[in-house]
Formats: C-alpha cells, structure tokens, sequence
C-alpha cells in the first residue's frame, strides 16, 4: 500500500512524532500515565476557554458518535425534552441516538445548505415550553456547512436552556468561546482538529451540570457522570483505556501549542480551504454550500459535468498521493474534500495541480 494523504473529515494526515508516541505500550494505573490524562484535560479545559472551575473535561472511549450518545444519554432525563437542530446528517444522527433512547424531542430541521432560522427556533421555543435543552451541530461535515452558533447561543441564554454543540469536527481548528457561548456541553474527538488519531472522545462540560445529572444514565457504558466521577479522581479511566491513543493526543496537543494554538491552525486550515475552493472554482467546479456559510474544514463540490466518475476520480487522486471523500447528498451528485489535518498549502497546490492534470486527461 501506497502512503497517501487524507483529505477527509477525519481519521486526518497526523505528524510522525504523534505516531511515534504509540510504539511504547503503557500502563492504565501507573501515575504517569493518569497524570498524562490529568494533563491533557487540563489543556482541553484552556483551548475551550473556560475556568477549569466551572468546567470539567470528561474523555470516553469510542468514536465521537459515542461520545455524542453519552452526552444524550446521560445529560437528558425523562422528564426533559431537546430540541434537535439539523441540516445535515451528523443532526440525524443525534436524532436517531434521541430515538434509541427513547427521550423526548423536536427535530427543526432545514434544507442541507441552509442556516436554521432565528424566528423559527423563537417561536419552537416560544410555543413549546417542555423544551429544556437545544442541541445543534457547529460544523456539518455533511457538506461543509458552518452554523450560526451565537445565534442558537444567544437563544438558549435568553430561554435559559441546557445548550449542547456537537464540535466535533472544528473544536481545535477554529476558536470556541465555550464559556462566553454558555455552552453546557461541547463534544469532539481525538482525531479531528486536535490532531490525533481515533479512539475516544471528548466532552467539555459545565461542571454543576454535569453532577446534577448523576443517575440519568439508561446504560452503564454510556454513563457520562460516572466515566466523569472515577476520571476526576486522578486521571485513571473507568474500563480500559486506549492508552496508544492516549498518548497520541497528549503528544498532538502540545504540537497544537507549538503552532500557536487554534489561531494558528485555524489561519493555516482558512488558507487551505481558500486555495482550494478559488483554484478549483478556476476549473470549473461548484461549490454546494455559498462562501458566506462556508467553513474553513471541509469543502462539498458539484461534479463537473454529466460524464465525470468520482470512482475514477478518486482513482487518479489517490495513485498520486491524495485521498477523497464521496458525496454524502441524495438530490446531487457531489464529492468533499477536507483540508485540515497535517496539511499545508504545498500539499493543497499540489493536489489541485493533480485536478487539474485530470480534467485534461479526461477531455482528451
Ligand atoms: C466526525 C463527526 C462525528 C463523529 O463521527 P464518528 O465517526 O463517530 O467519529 C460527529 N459529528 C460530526 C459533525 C462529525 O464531523
């Protein structure tokens, strides 16, 4: 197998170095490995901007749906009601994880590329007075869109609801103010904009939340608050952790620092999206989400013309060193291609100069 790079919405291209940390085998109850734990919730606690008085960071084996499950598992009781806000599939996902569960919900949903409506969620809120949380994807990867957070931020504090912002795919690539937003919990994971590779999740949460919720919880895996209780203590997971990944992460978080923090990464991730879309535009492809809505992360295009293969597309692209992504869209034909991760605007340059050698290899 050829060595490639990912251009995807995650696993991500990750550094050598973070690889590097995984080839020693650690153990889950000696102090060194805790306090690696201890550390890097420290570090979470900063990059989210909040005191680590009021907020607590709580890591949870498993991809970042499974993080997303235990936050709604655990967070949301019988007697409360979410509403769900969607335009995309990783919404329908937290609509379906609502359905598994069996809580009550409102899904307001709108179109793909569009933002949720101000007025409509006043008036959901308005008119529905069982609501008691509001839950909302920030970037999704579905297409590429990025939602209006302060919008829905500003909504919950005005009705006082519990606000849970599912960030997984631009926590650490661009800035979240989680304490100004009020957000009670803010979920990602380890292989996205951090830079790590996958195998847990991550929730940041309001503490005094997050402990009033003790007994919620419907499973024992999924128990946010007790994976929270034993984890505070001193850094020892509840069940086996992954400790390779664990590792991993320490070591990407303090690359991310080296790089000068999310502002750093999010003006190197900006410029990669901003190559891409003009230089690719210059060939002749649309974008599916308009610049305004836009995030710098991950880019849904339309395919050229009625003859293009994404199959052999993706083909050409991978044999000189790139990986795609397919189209997540049922009314058109599109494709994604991501640009966070270990990537540099050489790397962008290159593959659109790969694109482009397609396109003339294809008229021919
Ligand atoms: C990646 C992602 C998830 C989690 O996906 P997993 O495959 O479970 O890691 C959830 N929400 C969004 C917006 C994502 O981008």
């Amino acid at each position: 197998m050829n060595a490639y790079k990912l251009l995807t919405p995650g696993p991500l291209t990750t550094t050598s170095s973070v690889k590097e940390e995984m080839l020693m085998d650690r153990c889950t109850w000696d102090s060194e490995y805790k306090n690696m734990t201890q550390k890097i919730r420290a570090q979470l606690l900063q990059l989210a901007k909040v005191d680590p008085k009021d907020y607590t960071a709580v890591l949870m084996q498993g991809s970042g749906t499974f993080a997303v499950e235990a936050v709604m598992n655990t967070t949301i009781s019988g007697s409360d009601k979410a509403l769900i806000i969607t335009n995309g599939a990783y919404g329908e996902r937290i609509v379906t994880i609502a359905q598994y569960i069996g809580l009550a919900f409102k899904e307001y949903s709108v179109a793909y590329d569009e933002h949720p409506k101000e007025e409509e969620i006043r008036n959901l809120l308005k008119e529905d007075q069982d609501i008691t949380h509001i839950v909302m994807v920030h970037c999704e990867t579905t297409t590429g869109i990025l939602n209006p957070i302060e919008m829905v931020s500003d909504l919950s504090k005005e009705f006082g609801k519990t606000l849970i912002i599912d960030g997984m795919s631009s926590f650490g690539g661009m800035e979240i103010n989680v304490s100004e937003l009020g957000i009670d919990y803010l979920i990602s994971s380890a292989n996205k904009c951090i830079q790590g590779v996958p195998g847990f999740g991550f929730v940041i949460a309001r503490t005094e939340k997050l402990i009033a919720c003790e007994g919620i919880s419907r499973s024992l895996s999924f128990d946010l608050y007790d994976q929270w209780k034993v984890m505070n203590e001193d850094g020892k997971w509840r069940y086996t952790s992954p400790t390779h990944v664990v590792a991993a992460f320490s070591k990407a978080l303090d690359e991310l620092e080296e790089e000068g923090g999310i502002p750093s990464r999010y003006s190197r991730y900006k410029n990669n999206n901003r190559i891409l879309r003009e230089r690719l535009s210059k060939l002749g492809f649309q974008t599916y989400i308009t610049d305004e809505k836009q995030s710098p992360i991950i880019t849904t295009f339309l395919f050229p013309n009625e003859t293009f293969s994404f199959e052999d597309f993706y083909a050409y692209v991978k044999e000189r060193g790139f990986v795609l992504y397919p189209g997540k869209l049922t009314d058109v034909n599109t494709f994604r291609i991501g640009n966070i991760g270990e990537i540099y605007e050489e790397d962008i340059t290159t593959l659109c100069n790969v694109i482009e050698e397609y396109l003339g290899v294809m008229t021919k």
